[in-house]
């Protein structure tokens, strides 16, 4: 299966990491203390969570930023970087039915 995830380039990474550095943004692990971040190989989604369960394909698209020590992780809005805009959304008319009580299916 062709890879069709969002990967970010070496120079997107740095990117990331000036601007992170210019907000500040650089402070150790709140859970344990570990001062260096890794930057996620790849967008990822935060899902949104409607009455019917979550819905697919909807959330935010995201930047995965990873304590080096722990495996923390942090997100921050592909917005804050020009990897994505608001219009990228996708609709909202995609919920899927929430599973069950108990099923861990
Ligand atoms: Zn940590």
């Amino acid at each position: 299966m062709p890879d069709k995830t969002r990967k970010l380039s070496q120079a997107e990474k740095e990117h990331v990491a000036k601007i992170l550095t210019e907000k500040k943004a650089t402070k150790e692990c709140p859970i344990c203390g570990n001062p260096t971040w890794a930057i996620g190989e790849n967008l990822v989604l935060h899902s949104l969570f409607g009455s019917g369960g979550f819905m697919i394909g909807a959330g935010f698209p995201s930047v995965l930023v990873a304590c080096n020590n722990c495996a923390y992780f942090r997100f921050h809005s592909a917005m804050l970087f020009g990897f994505a805009q608001p219009e990228s959304a996708p609709p909202s008319s995609t919920e899927v039915e929430k599973k069950p009580e108990g099923s861990n299916a």
